[in-house]
């Protein structure tokens, strides 16, 4: 190997900094590269190109919230798949999988796709995302749509003082309710479902487990969760805050037992048919 500038033959590999553009971005990276001893030009073989071109579309991918090429190759591996299987499984061809495991950034289109066929918890996110869009407000969501964002604070909330899905699930329950009895809206759009255990918002463990994957809750050992996060109590109108700290003054007492008990005895639930949807109309006679 001879130095393109001034024909020294003497190299040493050292970490350079290189400004390559992606899609029209300029990314920094420092990559290994060999350097002439005499004038420090650099000069690259194939691998330390391939490092670098492959060091460049990462950072842009990361900079985006695009998968990684690692991140890629790791959900290939999960799925215990050759790069064909892969190319088959997401329906493209196989050199896009060679290409985004390495150097080529997927578009925001491809990721989204990659994500749904390899991220069960993505995939489920999704599928309750059109769950709920498909269903308008009703007087089974309370008269107002479902809103993730208001379910999980009253979550983080209300996991403080009923600190397990069971007592949980009642806590929701009454706050919501409660709300709509008093004001004629629920607080979060949950549906409610009979179940044998009392009612219960309609696709909680797939909920629960979307803030499990999420590090939103975190467990607290003897099935007891917690909250990671600080809930944030000024997404709710006052009289939401004032319900859900009605409903947490009640379950502090006695970590939900009696909300659990009572919640058995409400006409809203012994009305209900097993499995089906609770009616908000039956919130008049709501008994706390
Ligand atoms: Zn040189």
């Amino acid at each position: 190997m001879k130095c393109l500038n001034c024909d020294c033959e003497k190299f040493e590999v050292k970490n350079i900094r290189f400004n390559p553009e992606i899609k029209g971005e300029e990314v920094e990276v420092v990559v290994p590269s060999f350097v002439c001893t005499k004038c420090q030009a650099t000069l690259m073989d194939g691998e330390q190109m391939n490092v670098l071109r492959r060091s460049a579309a990462d950072r842009y991918r990361k900079f985006h919230n695009l998968l990684t090429s690692e991140e890629i190759i790791k959900y290939r591996t999960m799925l215990g798949m050759s790069q064909m299987a892969f190319a088959n499984y997401l329906k493209v061809g196989e050199a896009s999988i060679k290409r985004w495991e390495t150097y080529y950034v997927q578009d925001v289109v491809q990721d989204d796709h990659i994500r749904l066929k390899c991220d069960e918890a993505y995939a489920e996110l999704n599928a309750l995302e059109v769950h709920w869009k498909s269903h308008h407000p009703d007087i089974y969501s309370g008269n107002r749509s479902f809103c993730l964002e208001l379910f999980k604070q009253a979550v983080c909330y209300l996991i403080g003082f009923a600190k397990s899905p069971l007592f949980l699930n009642k806590a929701l329950f009454y706050a919501d309710f409660k709300h709509f009895q008093l004001y004629g809206m629920s607080i979060t759009g949950a549906r409610y479902v009979h179940l044998d255990y009392g009612p219960c918002p309609d696709q909680y463990q797939n909920l629960y487990q979307l803030f499990l994957a999420r590090k939103v809750l975190i467990p607290g050992g003897h099935h007891v969760l917690k909250s990671a996060e600080k809930p944030n109590l000024s997404v709710f109108s006052d009289s939401e805050k004032e319900i859900l700290e009605l409903i947490a003054k009640l379950a502090h007492i006695d970590g939900g037992k009696k909300l659990l008990k009572v919640s058995h005895e409400e006409e809203a639930y012994k009305k209900t048919e097993p499995l089906q949807l609770i009616s908000y109309q039956l919130s008049r006679n709501i008994g706390i």
